[in-house]
């Protein structure tokens, strides 16, 4: 999973920035409104963790832009504890949830994975498919009942994938959701990957399609 964190605290971003790769995602981050802007334009995020306070350009700003695109994209907003204001005004022009600062880290990860599941459609916190049981909030891959150890990002390519079961995802898609800008990408990384997991979970999981990408067939 892709995220945008916009924060221009140095301290903060940098922590945040810390914990959420910790739990596997692919994180950009930008300290400004204008920065963000370009970054909601040209890449494609699952979700983004947006302050408000912003230099340049407000976050309430870029936050109505990005609605005005028809962007659906899942938005997290960060305010202080006590900018009720704040929130309504941020949840009014498109934000989906909150997280007050300072950040509960249990919390907003929580909240993370709460709006990526509802984005993608899905009401169950857990991924089960054909034996397979993927659980985010623990990080715990199953087969059969068994644990399985999934590197990082064999457990972001099979998570991508899980998300909707028979959609077809390219290369290029998968590697967008793997890797940040600050990645080195190799031109095999993502069949290194996928190799990977089927070594570990079966060969059936995920199948290629010739010309087009990949893609975990539907039960
Ligand atoms: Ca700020």
């Amino acid at each position: 999973m892709r995220l945008l964190l916009v924060e221009d605290d140095a301290m903060i971003g940098e922590a945040v920035l810390q914990v959420l790769r910790a739990e596997h995602y692919a994180v950009d981050w930008v300290r400004d409104g204008v920065m963000a802007d370009a970054a909601l334009k040209t890449e494609a995020y699952d979700l983004v963790l947006l302050d408000l306070g912003l230099p340049r350009r407000d976050g309430l700003d870029v936050l109505r832009a990005l609605r005005a695109r028809r962007a659906s994209v899942p938005v997290l907003i960060a305010t202080a504890r006590d900018a009720v204001g704040d929130r309504i005004a941020g949840l009014d022009a498109g934000a989906d949830d909150y997280v007050v600062k300072p950040y509960d880290i249990d919390e907003l990860l929580a909240r993370i994975r709460a709006l990526l599941r509802r984005s993608a459609g899905r009401g169950e916190p857990v991924f089960e498919h054909k034996g397979v049981r993927l659980n985010p909030a623990t990080r715990e891959a199953t087969l059969q009942g068994q644990p399985v150890l999934l590197s990082a990002r064999e457990w972001a390519v099979l998570e991508a994938l899980l998300v909707r079961p028979g959609a077809v995802l390219s290369r290029a898609q998968l590697e967008e959701k793997l890797f940040s800008w600050k990645d080195d990408i190799s031109s095999n990384a993502v069949e290194v990957y996928i190799h990977g997991v089927r070594k570990k979970l079966g060969n059936e999981l995920i199948q290629t399609v010739r010309g087009l990408g990949y893609v975990v067939p539907k039960e």
